[in-house]
């Protein structure tokens, strides 16, 4: 089995929308997630992001909008044969300027993912070769041996990169390190289709030391994918982990009722209490074959349990 590494990870920050990884160079227009400031194509201090690009696409466009409303007015103004009509046409002026800056200004955040939109568009294939880029650059720093840099840069190209390449990737990663409670981890995003065994691995892994990390999408992996898993060499182990982080919140015991009857029998004892507890405090559980299975294993091994007494009274 191979030895797994002590590491640090650095915490994962998170962003509302996944675009704000991004940063775009002032020089040479090389995408990437890596780095602030230094661009990795051209090595030039000229990264910006790409909300800050599109922003200045925006304030140009602004510009040019009230550019033609100026030569329009000037243009009426030139053409006016009274004073009063080059009055009149001033005002009509400056008018549609004040209400085109006041639309602009309301609509200003629709206006900005517009441009947005339009960059990532026109941009498209420089996009790909920049994230391709960062990727690569990811696998030299694996290569050095730097482990937990390698895994910190996939993970971040990994916000805007869903490939199962890349997850597999992360997972191996991950996988090759001492897993701790205090890490910042992440379950969902690293979520397949098909079945994975390092992700199974993985996910057993979490149901040991980060329980919360398992929600409805990895209940799901897994029960879709039991058969197999039970054919793994600890696969009956994870699928109790599994069961037991599923207690965690009786939602998921009432979504899941068939990984519990499945595994009741095989949780620790602290699980099964708390598996327990809730079918005991949930009256339309009580007729159920989850109920008598809990209750069968009660009596069968926790009848004269004092924690469980507690319970009862
Ligand atoms: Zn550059």
């Amino acid at each position: 089995m191979m030895k797994k590494l002590p590491v640090l990870l650095t915490p994962y920050i998170k962003t509302r929308y996944p675009y704000r990884k991004l940063k775009i160079c002032r020089r040479c227009n090389h995408f990437t997630v890596l780095g602030d400031a230094k661009c990795p194509a051209c090595s030039h201090s000229a990264l910006q992001s790409v909300e800050k690009r599109a922003a200045s696409m925006l304030l140009r466009s602004m510009w040019k909008d009230w550019l033609i409303v100026l030569l329009i007015m000037l243009a009426g103004v030139a053409m006016s044969e009274s004073t009063m009509h080059s009055v009149l046409c001033a005002a009509g002026g400056l008018l549609l300027l004040a209400l085109l800056w006041t639309i602009q200004r309301r609509s200003k955040f629709a206006l900005l993912h517009v441009q947005l939109e339009q960059l990532f568009k026109k941009e498209a294939s420089t996009l790909c070769a920049g994230l391709v880029h960062d990727r690569e650059e990811a696998i030299k720093v694996f290569e050095t041996g730097d482990k937990p840099l390698a895994y910190e840069m996939l993970r971040e190209i990994g916000a805007l990169v869903h490939t199962d390449q890349l997850r597999i990737e992360q997972i191996l990663l991950l996988q090759s390190f001492v897993l701790r409670k205090d890490m910042d981890l992440m379950l969902d995003p690293l979520l397949m289709d098909h079945f994975n065994p390092d992700l199974v691995e993985y996910i057993g892994e979490l149901a040991k030391i980060r329980r919360d990390l398992l929600k409805e999408n990895a209940f799901r992996y897994i029960l879709l994918h039991e058969a197999q898993i039970l054919k793994m060499e600890h696969g009956e182990s994870i699928l109790t982990g599994v069961a037991g982080a599923a207690v965690r919140m009786k939602r998921y015991i009432t979504l899941y009722p068939h990984l519990m009857l499945r595994y009741a029998c095989k949780l620790p004892k602290d699980r099964f209490l708390r598996l327990y507890r809730i079918i005991q405090s949930s009256p339309t559980a009580n007729a159920g074959p989850l109920y008598e299975e809990v209750m069968n294993i009660y009596n069968e091994k926790y009848k004269w349990d004092e924690d469980f007494q507690r319970v009862s009274k």
